[in-house]
């Protein structure tokens, strides 16, 4: 008995461990309709003007206005610039592929370079595939509610209905309202729903225009009544990646190796083939190309061959919007003896829309802490957090992000809830961040093996 509560308390235990992620509080770029960057939203904090330009990226990205586009993200390390690709990432949504990858990862021993950088600008671009078919008996179909006859149609949400027997999506439109409504009603007609109490009443064809439709506000929606020709057919589109049509086509991998993640190498042939399947896909209207975003950290990595594969990359009419990102000022570039800004050929440069992340305030390092904090479920008295704010200042805002968590240990190794400053002084001294380290070698320099 006593050994099944200890056992079912470990569970419990158990199951109340989920991994927090260094960018977890992360939900997007925090902008305003206007892309004007909000302070504090969506877990992000500050570094606006960085926001806003990586703002209006992402709104050409959406408007599909630009493909093959470079943007360099440099700054100071903490500063934000994985943080903002994380939020261009989120902000994107599920449809818009976003590949992200370290410029180290491509210098394996299993592929080669190039290969290792056409997959990851393949995994960036998606193929929006549509497809239709029949409804069948018994299925549940989405009928889509569109604000009417405004000129700027904004979708307002979904109803969903299931079939009983085989019917149009105009059969269904109508019977749907009617048996809402117990009204008959006829396309073109106007339905209001209100969004509280679920009630749908028929509005008539004029209301649309009169002044009353806008006068009743975001708490009512309207439906219009699919007209024209009857259709048995419903549209299925879904968002696939190059990269997994190429996987799935490589008579050497196969699907299997999507899960495994490990692909191996891909043959010319097979890209080619799946290029010109696209591209046929594509004039026949049953597929269109979404660029995506292809985020590489820690370019300065990347040697002088790679740097020229992407120069020619980005010339490809398919290309995604490649983000770069270092903290690394004036560098050699890998694989020659020249020094280069970043790292980075200047012909490459030359191509890249340069954001500059500035250093945290105070004030933003102590919201950065909170926000942390919070996401980590750790309570942490005010004196602390100014301990903890005081700390990213004079070291880094990661080491002080990391003893967050280790304060929380201490702290529950003496039975208490809240993090106090004797916590954090002491995760401080049990941790040491660099610049401490870095003495304590030079110091004892003669003890290490050379
Ligand atoms: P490096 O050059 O070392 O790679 P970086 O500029 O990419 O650094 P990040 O990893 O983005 O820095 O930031 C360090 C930590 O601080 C991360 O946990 C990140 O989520 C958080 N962070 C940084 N900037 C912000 C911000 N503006 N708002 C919220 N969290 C931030």
């Amino acid at each position: 008995m006593v050994g099944d509560v200890k056992l079912n308390a470990e569970i419990k235990d158990l199951t109340r461990i989920e991994r927090i992620g260094a960018h977890s509080h992360i939900r997007g770029l925090g902008l305003d309709d206007a892309l004007e960057a909000r302070a504090v939203s969506q877990g992000m904090v500050g570094q606006t003007a960085a926001r806003r330009a990586a703002g209006i990226i992402l709104a050409m990205i959406k408007e599909g206005k630009i493909a093959g586009r470079a943007m360099l993200l440099a700054g100071q390390p903490g500063t934000g610039k994985t943080a903002i690709a994380m939020g261009m990432a989120k902000a994107l949504g599920d449809e818009t592929p976003f590949a992200m990858m370290a410029a180290s990862e491509i210098f394996s021993l299993e592929m080669s370079k190039t290969e290792a950088l056409t997959q990851a600008f393949r995994k960036a671009i998606g193929v929006r595939i549509k497809e239709e078919t029949e409804i069948l008996e018994g299925e549940v179909v989405e009928i889509e509610i569109d604000r009417p006859a405004t000129g700027n149609v904004a979708k307002t949400g979904k109803l969903t209905m299931k079939t009983t027997e085989m019917e149009t999506i105009y059969d269904l439109g109508t019977k749907m309202i009617d048996s809402l409504t117990k009204e008959k009603v006829q396309a073109g007609d106007v339905i209001s729903i209100d969004k509280a109490s679920g009630k749908i009443s028929k509005l008539g064809r004029s209301f649309a225009r009169s002044r009353d439709y806008d006068a009743m506000g975001p708490a009512t929606r309207f439906v219009q009544c699919p007209e024209g020709e009857l259709q048995k057919r419903k549209e299925m589109v879904h968002v696939v990646t190059l990269h997994e049509i190429d996987v799935i086509n490589s008579r050497t991998q196969g699907f299997l190796a999507l899960f495994a993640g490990d692909t191996g190498e891909i043959r010319q042939e097979v890209r080619e083939q799946i290029d010109s399947k696209v591209s046929e896909w594509r004039e026949e209207g049953k597929a269109d190309i979404v660029p995506g975003v292809l985020f590489i950290d820690e370019v300065h990595m990347l040697d002088i061959e790679c740097f020229s594969f992407l120069n020619r990359a980005l010339e490809n009419e398919m290309a995604p919007v490649l983000v770069v990102a270092t903290n690394r000022g004036i560098t050699k570039i890998r694989g020659t003896n020249y020094q280069s800004p970043h790292g980075i050929p200047i012909d490459v440069l030359d191509r890249l829309l340069i954001i500059a992340t500035e250093p945290y305030s105070e004030t933003e390092l102590r919201t950065i802490l909170d926000i942390r904090c919070e996401e980590e479920d750790v309570e942490v008295t005010d004196d602390a957090k100014a301990l903890l704010t005081k700390i990213a200042q004079e070291t880094s805002l990661r080491y002080a992000i990391h003893l967050i968590t280790a304060s929380a240990l201490i702290c529950q190794k003496r039975k208490a809830a809240e993090v106090e400053i004797e916590d954090v002084s002491r995760a401080y001294t049990l941790f040491v961040d660099v610049k401490r380290s870095m003495q304590f070698l030079i110091e004892y320099q003669e003890q290490y093996m050379f």
